[in-house]
This record gives C-alpha cells, sequence and structure tokens, in this order.
C-alpha cells in the first residue's frame, strides 16, 4: 500500500436498533481518523441481514452521528461517488465474487438445506463447517463436477461457502495490537452469498471496503475473530496491495471490568447504554439513551473519546475539535476500557460548565415550559444560570436548583426554622423589611453590608438569621449565595417572601 494513500475509513452499522455506545465510539475514532488526516469519513449501513432488517434503525444512525457532530462526507443520505451507500443496494456486485473465488478454488457452492444442518447441530453440538467435514457435506468439493451442474441447472438452492485453508496460519499487522495471527484450522468455512443471493457481511464488508477505497478499518474488538477471513478474501480476490490497515478498538466493559458492557447492564444498574432513546417497535418500550438523559453532546463524545485512548497527559477535557488535533492511534490501548457512569455524569457537569449561557438557553426554556413557567425573560434566566450553573450535572438538575427564582416556595423547611425562632428575629426581619423597601439602588453588595451590619447590631449570631433568610427566599437550605438570590429576585420580590415567610414562620 502506497504511504501517500488518501485515508478513507468507514463506519458501518447494521441497522438493527438503538445504536449502543461502543457503536458511537467506532464512529468517533473513525472520524477523528479522517479528520486528522484530511480523509473521508464514510457512512455505510450494512443491512444485508434481511431476517434482521429494523424499521427507523438507519434513521436513528443519522441522527445520531448528527447529534454527535460526526459528520460523514459520503452516506446513503448524502450520496458521494462511491454509492450506493446501503448494501441492500449493491446486491448484484457481490455474485460476481463470489463466482471468481469459486473459480479459483478459494471457495465452493453448498447445497445443504437448513433442515440438513440443524440435523448435522443436533447430532453435534459443536458441529462446524470446516475443512474437518466439508467432504462428508453436500457440496461442489464432494459432489461430482456433473453433480453439481445438474443442481445448478435445476435451481437448487445454495450458498457459497470460502474454502480456508489447512493447516496454514493468518497473519496480520493491526495497528493496536501488533501482530496478530490464526491458526486456520480453527476456522470455519463461512457462508459468502446465502440462498437469497444475498452476500453475508464476510464477503460484503471486503467487497465494499475495496469498493470504495477503504484505507483503515476502525471497528470494535468484537470483530478481530472474523478477520482472518477478511484478510484470506482480501488474498483470494488479488486484492492485497489494496487491503486496509486493521484497527481493532478495545472492548467497553461493564464498570467491574468483567466482560463486555451489554445493553442489559444499563438496565440492571441504571444507567443509559444507547445513545439516544430507542422505541421498539414491537414491544413499544423505550430504551433510555444518554441524550434523553440530558447528556449534552460535546459530553457524550468526550467521554467516549477517552474511552480506551488518552492523550499522554492528565487532560480529559477535549472538545471534538481537540480530539482530532491530539488523536493517535499509537495512543489506544490494547486492553478494554471500563465504563464508569459516574465519570460520564461528571464529564457533563463540566461540560455545562464549560458551555455558555447562550447555548444552553434553549433547553433551559424548554425545561421551563415543562414546568408550566410561562413568562421568561431571556436576560433574567441567564442571570439565574449563571448562578446555578456550577450545581448541573444535566440541565434538568436546573429546575431543582432554581424553580425558586420562578415560582414563590409554597412550602418552608420549617424544621431547620420553628424550634429556634424568637419575637426578636421576627422584629429584626419586619425592620429588615421595611429598610429594604428604602433602597434606591437594589445592589448585592451593598445589601449584604446592610443585612450583616444589621445582624451585629442585633447581638444576634450570624447563622441564626442567615439561614431563616435564606429559608424565606428559597424554601429550604440550597441555592446560590443568598445576596445574589436577593439581588436577581428584586425588591419587590424579596420583600413579599420576606413577608410571606414570616407569617409561616410564626404560625402556631
Ligand atoms: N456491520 C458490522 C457492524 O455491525 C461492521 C463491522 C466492521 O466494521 O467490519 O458493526
Amino acid at each position: 500500500m502506497s504511504s501517500e494513500r488518501k485515508v478513507r475509513v468507514r463506519f458501518a452499522p447494521s441497522p438493527t436498533g438503538g445504536l449502543h455506545l461502543g457503536g458511537v465510539r467506532t464512529a468517533l475514532f473513525n472520524y477523528l481518523y479522517a479528520r486528522k488526516h484530511q480523509g473521508d469519513f464514510i457512512l455505510r449501513v450494512e443491512d444485508t441481514d434481511q431476517t434482521r432488517f429494523v424499521a427507523g434503525a438507519e434513521e436513528y444512525i443519522n441522527e445520531c452521528l448528527a447529534w454527535c457532530g460526526l459528520t460523514p462526507d459520503e452516506s446513503p443520505l448524502k450520496g458521494g461517488d462511491f454509492g450506493p451507500y446501503r448494501q441492500s443496494e449493491r446486491k448484484p456486485s457481490y455474485r460476481q465474487f463470489a463466482e471468481q473465488l469459486i473459480e479459483k478454488g478459494y471457495a465452493y457452492y453448498a447445497f445443504d438445506t437448513s433442515a440438513e444442518l440443524d440435523e448435522q447441530r443436533k447430532k453435534q453440538p459443536n458441529f462446524r463447517y470446516s475443512h474437518e467435514n466439508r467432504l462428508k457435506l453436500r457440496n461442489s468439493l464432494s459432489l461430482s463436477q456433473e453433480e453439481t451442474a445438474e443442481l445448478l441447472a435445476a435451481g437448487t438452492p445454495h450458498t457459497v461457502r470460502i474454502k480456508v485453508p489447512t493447516d496454514e496460519t493468518v497473519s496480520f499487522n493491526d495497528m493496536i495490537r501488533g501482530q496478530v495471527s490464526f491458526d486456520t484450522n480453527l476456522i470455519d468455512d463461512k457462508v459468502l452469498l446465502k440462498a437469497d443471493g444475498m452476500p453475508t457481511y464476510h464477503l460484503a464488508v471486503v467487497v465494499d471496503d475495496k469498493a470504495m477505497e477503504i484505507s483503515h478499518v476502525f471497528r470494535g474488538e468484537e470483530w478481530l475473530p472474523s478477520a482472518p477471513i477478511h484478510v484470506l478474501l482480501w488474498e483470494y480476490l488479488g486484492w492485497n496491495d489494496q487491503m486496509p490497515k486493521w484497527a481493532h478498538l478495545p472492548l467497553i466493559l461493564k464498570p467491574d471490568g468483567n466482560g463486555k458492557l451489554s445493553k442489559r447492564d444499563g438496565d440492571r444498574l441504571g444507567f443509559p447504554v444507547y445513545a439516544m432513546n430507542w422505541k421498539d417497535a414491537q414491544s413499544e418500550t423505550v430504551t433510555q439513551g444518554f441524550r434523553e438523559m440530558g447528556f449534552l453532546p460535546e459530553a457524550f463524545v468526550n467521554m467516549l473519546g477517552v474511552l480506551g485512548w488518552n492523550d499522554g497527559t492528565e487532560q480529559e477535557l477535549f472538545s471534538l475539535d481537540e480530539l482530532i488535533a491530539k488523536f493517535s492511534v499509537e495512543r489506544i490501548s490494547k486492553a478494554g476500557a471500563k465504563f464508569d457512569f459516574e465519570k460520564a455524569k461528571w464529564f457533563n457537569h463540566e461540560w455545562i460548565k464549560k458551555s455558555s449561557n447562550e447555548d444552553l438557553l434553549p433547553q433551559i426554556k424548554a425545561l421551563l415550559t415543562l414546568h408550566n413557567v410561562q413568562k421568561v425573560d431571556d436576560h433574567f434566566v441567564t442571570e439565574v444560570l449563571s448562578a446555578v450553573k456550577e450545581r448541573l450535572t444535566f440541565v434538568s438538575d436546573f429546575w431543582e436548583q432554581a424553580s425558586f427564582f420562578f415560582v414563590k416556595p409554597e412550602n418552608y423547611d420549617l424544621a431547620a426554622v420553628k424550634p429556634k425562632w424568637s419575637a426578636e428575629k421576627t422584629d429584626f426581619f419586619q425592620k429588615i423589611n421595611s429598610e429594604f423597601g428604602k433602597f434606591e439602588s437594589w445592589d448585592a453588595s451593598a445589601l449584604e453590608a446592610y443585612f450583616k451590619g444589621a445582624i451585629q447590631e442585633s447581638g444576634m449570631k450570624m447563622g441564626e438569621l442567615m439561614m431563616p433568610f435564606r429559608i424565606m427566599l428559597v424554601g429550604g437550605k440550597f441555592g446560590p449565595d443568598v445576596f445574589q438570590i436577593v439581588s436577581l429576585l428584586g425588591q419587590e420580590e424579596v420583600i413579599a417572601r420576606v413577608n410571606k415567610a414570616l407569617v409561616a414562620f410564626t404560625a402556631e
């Protein structure tokens, strides 16, 4: 392969349902590599398995890539010079290669029916169609040329299988794992072309990677066992010099490191595994995704970017552009990466802090509408957002942290106030309130200075009055700095809240 070869990588999902975070990480690493090397990032939909077709899954993939900002240069939607980008639409292109392999003796027709194969599996639970038994099965290797020709002429349903060589080693250099070798005796004669004329994944992936001039393949480690089949096909089809470089990405593991992270782990441990909500058409059940849980795409992408990769420093926060700039295959780890949901939340928290108020404003306003807060002033919402931003893990936490800015408290934490309430405190707040009424400019630091001075004068302790004051405005012992709240609520509202609270605090 020439070193000047244009970088062309592909994300090749099968549209079978929601996209697992591992799938999005594969898309991301492909995208990073393409962008880093001024290459092309291609979306190819691998839909040759008609039995696994799921309506809506392709749209989901498009939406998910758009949400993450991983825009393909070529795709079924966008088109491109190497289309079509849906394998089902490329069906006519595969058979010729299967035939070519048969001609060269690297593949053969197999006439065994599914019932016959099931019978074999029943007899032999670890049945494999391989070099060990292929001559005992019904195929063009075991039958005479005439018999095969007759069966074909009669239109007998058949598959095409690869003839995996005996006693050989298939080796290749994986960009992440280095030299990897496979003993061909342990590899099955995989089906390449199915009875319905559709290629299997193995044939389609090689033919399409060649046709689309794919230079590098980044895919999950779960595809490593398939790689020797692909390497053999590249060789048998005479395309060795154009074979892409391989990179099998480390698995994403369960939080305890015990095996691959599955959707079931998410259900069990209460976190999403899909990128976005996925609704199962049959059961109508919705599996929650990161997006709907309240993750910002920047946080989701950042979290995935460091699952199995680091830049060699302590840095953990990366924008997509920074990931592109810093990405290097050498720093992808071989070992599986444990998924840590608490860490994922930390990324979101950090990205909320990093996001501009303007960027977050539409989401905050949507949240307020959801809570029936109709009239909102953008400037006011932005100020409130600045005050509570540090406290948000999800945008939706804004309501819990800041609803009191929009709705007067109905209930107070009376248990925190009443036992120590006194007539002296009532007098203090009445006096404060009438002084508050006289302030010409409602300035947080002037109000604070005044309030603290008044406490000193009263001889009472700071906390004894500060905490009830907060509860008067907020309802509970939470929220940002009291005088920031005072300043944001405004003169009239503060006075009204103090009056209302005094009634509740002094009621019998
Ligand atoms: N269609 C395969 C998948 O669903 C693609 C594997 C590959 O990238 O070769 O992940």
